[in-house]
């Protein structure tokens, strides 16, 4: 029999539990793998951390694996392994295990990267777009898709993508899935779970939609890490930590007022007036000019401040700068 993969969405807190397993070393051979209570993460997590690996990484998708699947993948690699769904309790060998690493390598990489491609496709309204740039004119399905496509927005290709890879059980026992230990204030008396990965992501997506109002589903252009967000505007840029210190939102952002710096024509003068500035006083200028440079360089930081801050315009920045020219008056012979 299969393991399905189960979930609860606990929407009223934002938060999602998936079922869990967990493994112990019995000797240096062998691991039990055992039932667990359900894993408690941000709600959206598995979503993102299925569409943040890479299946053809063999080091990723174990990673994936180990996080999420293993029990399932077992009942499939062997489907007499699993006695008691709810309550199981395995070992394992060590060959036995890297055999069956290697087979959901083997057998599995390609079909969950292709269904990421389909998921991507969804994110992006994009899926029907791709099949009709696939599909001959001649086609009996071709107008039914151009309709489809035409039609694309707001991820309407789930719907029919669920109602095709529907193998979805709804469960009321609660207890069963919280091991008699439900925690206080749940917002639903039901759980979803499939025996299909691909069932179990479409559901999941389907209740993400209906359920949080504005959601997004977005490819991070710094880290190219899928994000969700509710907010109004398309976000190009996730809030996770990127450095040590900063998220590729704030490097983004330092990235464009860089550029903007660049582009700024009254920055631009006052950078061509500094290096002027420079340039005089290195040839050896005259001690007004070197007195004009010190004072330069001591005003500039704190004008150019008040400027990219916005507390004087572009034009005041402009007069101030007009202060700092050499005032060569020739007096003219009478
Ligand atoms: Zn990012």
């Amino acid at each position: 029999m299969i393991a399905n993969i189960e979930m609860f969405f606990d929407f009223k807190n934002s938060k999602e539990y998936i079922s869990s397993y967990s493994s112990e070393k019995v000797d240096d051979n062998k691991i039990r793998i055992k039932t667990t209570y359900p894993k408690k993460q941000e709600l959206g997590n598995f979503l993102l951390d299925f569409m943040n690996t890479e299946f053809n990484d063999h080091i990723d998708f174990t990673i994936f694996v180990k996080d999420y699947l293993f029990i399932h993948l077992l009942s499939l690699y062997d489907n007499t392994i699993v006695g008691d769904m709810n309550n199981y309790s395995v070992v394992l060998n060590r060959e036995y295990l890297q055999d069956f690493i290697d087979w959901i390598y083997d057998e599995l990489s390609l079909d969950f990267s292709m269904l990421k491609i389909r998921l991507e496709q969804v994110f992006t309204n994009s899926y029907y777009k791709n099949i009709l740039n696939v599909t001959d004119i001649l086609d009996k399905d071709y107008d039914m898709i151009e309709e489809l496509a035409e039609k694309e927005n707001n991820y309407s290709a789930i719907n029919t993508l669920l109602e095709e890879n529907n193998t979805l059980f709804i469960n009321y026992n609660l207890n069963t899935f919280f091991l008699n230990n439900m925690p206080e204030n749940l917002s639903a008396n039901y759980t979803f779970s499939s025996d299909s990965v691909e069932s179990f992501l479409y559901c999941i997506v389907k209740e993400l939609i209906s359920n949080i109002k504005n959601i997004k589903f977005e490819c991070c252009k710094n880290c190219n890490y899928w994000f969700i967000h509710t907010k109004n505007k398309e976000q190009q840029y996730c809030n996770d930590l990127y450095t040590d210190t900063k998220t590729c939102f704030e490097i983004a952002k330092e990235e464009r007022d860089k550029k903007n710096e660049k582009d700024d024509i009254y920055l631009q003068k006052c950078r061509k007036r500094y290096k002027n500035l420079h340039k005089q006083v290195s040839i050896g200028a005259s001690e007004k000019v070197e007195r004009l440079f010190e004072r330069y360089k001591e005003q500039m930081p704190k004008y150019i401040e008040q400027y990219k801050s916005g507390l004087i315009s572009g034009e005041e920045l402009m007069d101030w700068l007009e202060c700092m020219k050499v005032c060569t008056t020739i007096k003219r012979k009478q």
